[in-house]
């Protein structure tokens, strides 16, 4: 097995990354270790997390600051009533007395997963937990996409960002796994805090653009939080060109934000690009053509297949 590079990240000839989202959030239940060891049983190589603080300042993988009342269940199997606890205010001990192992039924969102696997007894895990399964045998070439979850709109519900970064850091320092990770957050606060503590770890920025009815926080405007003061005006209106002078290696679009321009001008700028999220085979086969790096998808197997059926893998090869 070759060494880590970063350069393993790019798109080769006849290879494009497949990062499994939450895991595999389209058959198994996200950011769970059961789906975590389900993405990498089907052969996937890069992970995609999400990463919040306990009370007791423990990394933990869950997506929302107050854990989510369509996904949850207490320990008698009753559906949280509302909104959960804010794990920022739940020490560890409690969060795992939580089952998140079913989507609710009746619920939007499970209905936008119905092919989600419905289990019991499925716990949040440590971080800890994840780093040390990729370091088993057998997942020496396993990355990590893992997204710092934080809302500079409020920052209450999430750690002080240095606090924040610093136990993620921890964790990923204690399990040697620095040289096989990528950072990634929509608050560029955080980046900003990773580039002081951990210079070397590739840092890549999450971008959302204005678009009418958003679904969720767009991050992306002239004077936006989000962006920690950065201005895209000051960068001509290029991410790809603010992202590299900000000293960032990863672009990580909306799929349907990016177009050719943009993904050309990111090359230039020696970026590696990973789109999310993109579930349709139709979406896959235009990121495809279009010439991403990557491709995080809710369902993996079937970007597999896609790619497959285009005469490629997502597996890297000794020469690839
Ligand atoms: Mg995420």
């Amino acid at each position: 097995m070759r060494a880590p590079t970063f350069d393993q990240l790019r798109r080769g000839s006849g290879h494009i990354h497949i990062h499994g989202h939450r895991g595999a959030r389209g058959i198994m239940p996200e950011n769970t270790m059961e789906g975590f060891r389900f993405t990498l049983d089907i052969g996937i190589r890069i992970i995609e997390l999400d990463v919040l603080l306990t009370s007791d300042g423990t990394p933990v993988l869950t997506h929302n600051p107050h854990l989510m009342p369509y996904s949850t269940r207490t320990e008698d199997g009753a559906w949280l009533a509302g909104e959960g606890p804010l794990v920022l205010e739940t020490p560890f001990a409690d969060l795992s007395r939580f089952d998140v192992g079913g989507l609710r039924p009746g619920s939007d969102y499970g209905a936008r997963y119905p092919d989600q696997a419905f289990m019991h007894g499925l716990k949040i895990p440590p971080f800890d937990a994840l780093c040390a399964l990729i370091n088993e045998a057998g997942n020496e070439d396993v990355w990590l996409n893992i997204e710092i979850k934080s809302d500079p709109r409020f920052p209450q519900k999430t750690p002080p960002v240095p606090l924040f970064v610093e136990r993620v850091l921890q964790v990923i320092f204690d399990h040697g796994l620095d040289n096989r990770i990528i950072l990634q957050s929509f608050d560029w606060r955080i980046l900003h805090e990773c580039a002081r503590q951990a210079a070397d770890i590739p840092r890549s920025y999450l971008t959302y653009l204005p678009k009418p009815d958003a679904p969720m926080a767009v991050n992306i405007h002239e004077g936006s939080p989000w962006m920690d003061g950065i201005s895209l005006a000051a960068h001509g209106n290029s991410l790809p060109a603010l992202i590299a002078a900000d000293g960032g290696r990863v672009w990580s679009p909306y799929f349907q934000d990016l177009n050719a321009t943009d993904l050309s001008a990111a090359q230039e700028n020696d970026l590696v690009v990973n789109v999310w999220t993109v579930n349709e085979t139709a979406d896959i086969d235009h990121m495809i053509d279009l010439g991403v790096d990557g491709i995080i998808t809710d369902y993996p197997g079937r970007a597999q297949r896609r790619l497959l059926e285009r005469g490629l893998t997502w597996q890297l090869t000794e020469t690839g």
